[in-house]
């Protein structure tokens, strides 16, 4: 598999193409930024932590029969995905009220929900990410009715084959962000799932072991993120 050149640059990762149009190579950075990349910094080996952290998840939610990107991990921070015709379209899945959830309807961090909330948000950096709902998607052909409907049952699924994951490693997954993409047709998860995606608090002690440990600038970042490595990879 020859590497190509970098088409594209983000915040945490870089992708390059391959001599196969169908393959491409994500790259892991230790780049970390936050409130729409107004806060910047580098959380040290980072992308060898979330290239591992995502390798072992994406190839679980395989197993359970979950379309994702993933082909193979190549090295420390480099995994060779399927290349996907991006859906513009972030998609929060949230179990315990966090973050914007809280700020935006001024309820307490922590609490429980009865059952789990799906959002959507609008892929832009520009815009900062603005939430739209599923009417959105449609009117303005991001996907189609049937692709909607294939994402809301994945980002279910996802939920809770992952709880049930991190659960039995002590871990409560509290939110987290996924992205979906077309390869041929049909709809496959993209992206990234790691600690800076996902909220993850330690069970029993609510202990944060994930990204808002630098949003937050709560101190002992990599710690953090070597503890969920060892957990899941472990
Ligand atoms: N998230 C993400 N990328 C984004 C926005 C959110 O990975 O651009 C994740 C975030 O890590 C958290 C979940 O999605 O696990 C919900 O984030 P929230 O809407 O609470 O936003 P935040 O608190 O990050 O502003």
């Amino acid at each position: 598999m020859n590497k190509g050149k970098a088409f594209y640059e983000g915040k945490a990762k870089i992708l390059y193409a391959t001599d196969d149009p169908d393959l491409i190579i994500q790259y892991f950075k230790d780049d970390a930024t936050a409130f729409n990349a107004q806060k910047r910094g580098t959380i040290q080996d980072k992308g060898i932590m979330n290239n591992k952290i995502s390798e072992v998840l994406f190839k679980f939610l395989e197993t359970e029969g979950v379309p994702t990107h993933f082909v193979q991990r190549l090295n420390d921070r480099e995994m060779l995905v399927r290349r996907l015709e991006i859906i513009p379209v972030e998609v929060i899945v949230r179990n315990l009220i966090a973050g914007s959830l809280a700020k935006r309807l001024g309820l307490e961090e922590g609490g429980l929900l009865s059952r789990p909330i799906l959002e959507h948000c609008y892929k832009s950096d520009s815009l900062g990410d603005p939430m739209i709902n599923e009417f959105h998607i449609r009117a303005l052909g991001w996907a189609t009715d049937g692709e909607l409907r294939e994402i809301e049952a994945l980002s279910f699924r996802v939920n809770a084959l992952l709880k049930d994951f991190f659960d039995r490693r002590n871990l409560m997954l509290v939110d987290f962000k996924l992205e979906f993409g077309r390869h041929h047709g049909k709809v496959y998860l993209g992206d990234e799932i790691c600690p800076d995606t996902c909220r993850l608090w330690e069970k029993g002690s609510l202990e944060k072991l994930d990204k808002d440990r630098f949003r937050r600038d709560l101190g002992k970042v990599e710690d953090a993120y070597q503890e969920v490595c060892r957990r899941v990879c472990g």
